[in-house]
């Protein structure tokens, strides 16, 4: 299958992401948002951080140019139809992920691979509600695209070969390495990474250690880079519960439940880094926890 013109709907922090890689890669990119406000950020975003790469030299200014010649912003879903392989980076809802294949397949070639992005809603149920479930599969990146060397490959059950290695010589072609994950909730990374970032935010909620000590206990003590609250902060409170939640219902298992003070934070809007507020308060020059 040659995969030239890849669509990418929603163009949020993962959205802008894959679209830069992409485009870097010489992929022609189609990217989509209902928000027009979205898509002219991802596009700053994507400047700024093209930008920041030549600056260090990693990067070319013509391969810069080129990039971003390569992307081509729409709010309207069906200018994706020529795409060879379409990637969904919408918000993590299974309604709303739904809904973007059911508006976009009548307008898709036949060839077409769709794929998403989700961190852990089954591939098998989002590909059994499209026309093409053995060319649907799971395109897991990592947050932030650019640096994250990881790309998770879920296989559904019907996904054919064809789909897969075709997913696979992208991913090669990105430079970025491809670890294949059977479809069960939530996948790789995030079974394991999820449940740590919770019993975090539960050792918090009965006061066994602070913000601070949490985090620098795992920094300093287990070699982690970011500590498990700094690290929800940016991944996003209301993923790291919505990802909570797909494991407790899709395993079944009370040691998934999500902790009463992770609902909490999320309830209260404090999402994390995008909202300015999270397990730190980012509105000042340095981050300051709040517990
Ligand atoms: P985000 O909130 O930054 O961006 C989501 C974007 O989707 C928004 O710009 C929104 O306007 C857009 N959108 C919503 N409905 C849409 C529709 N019907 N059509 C087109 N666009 C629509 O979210 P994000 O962090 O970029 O996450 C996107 C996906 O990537 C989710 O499935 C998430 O689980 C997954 N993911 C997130 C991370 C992470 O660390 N944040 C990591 C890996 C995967």
């Amino acid at each position: 299958m040659d995969i030239q013109t890849i669509g990418i709907v929603g163009a949020g922090q993962m959205g802008n992401g894959i679209a830069h890689v992409m485009a870097l890669a010489g992929y022609d990119v189609l990217l989509t948002d209902v928000s027009a406000d979205a898509l002219q950020k991802a596009v700053d975003t994507i400047t700024g951080n093209l930008d920041r790469q030549v600056g260090r030299g990693k990067v070319a200014e013509a391969d810069r140019d080129a990039a971003l010649a390569r992307i081509v912003t729409t709010q309207t879903l069906s200018d994706l139809g020529q795409s060879d392989l379409v990637i969904e980076a919408a918000t993590e809802r299974e309604t709303v992920k739904q809904a973007i294949f059911e508006d976009l397949i009548p307008h898709l070639k036949p060839t077409t691979i769709l794929t998403s992005n989700t961190s852990s809603i089954s591939i098998t149920r989002l590909a059994s509600r499209t026309d093409r479930p053995e060319k649907f599969m799971g395109f897991h990146f990592m947050n932030p695209v650019p640096v994250m060397q990881l790309v998770e490959l879920i296989r559904g059950i019907a996904t054919d070969k064809e789909t897969f290695a075709a997913c696979r010589a992208v991913v090669d072609k990105l430079g970025k390495t491809a670890a294949s994950a059977e479809d069960f909730p939530a996948f790789i990374v995030n079974r394991i990474l999820m449940p740590m970032i919770n019993e975090a935010v539960y050792t918090l909620y009965e006061g066994v250690g602070s913000v601070e000590s949490i985090d620098s206990s795992l920094k300093l003590g287990a070699n982690h880079p970011m500590g498990p609250l700094e690290l929800a902060d940016f991944i996003g409170l209301d993923t790291c519960l919505a990802i909570m939640n797909v494991l407790h219902d899709g395993l079944a298992d009370t040691k998934y439940r999500p902790c009463p003070l992770l609902t909490k934070y999320v309830e209260a809007g404090w999402l994390g880094r995008k909202t300015s507020r999270g397990f730190y308060d980012y509105r000042g020059d340095v981050p300051v926890p709040t517990r």
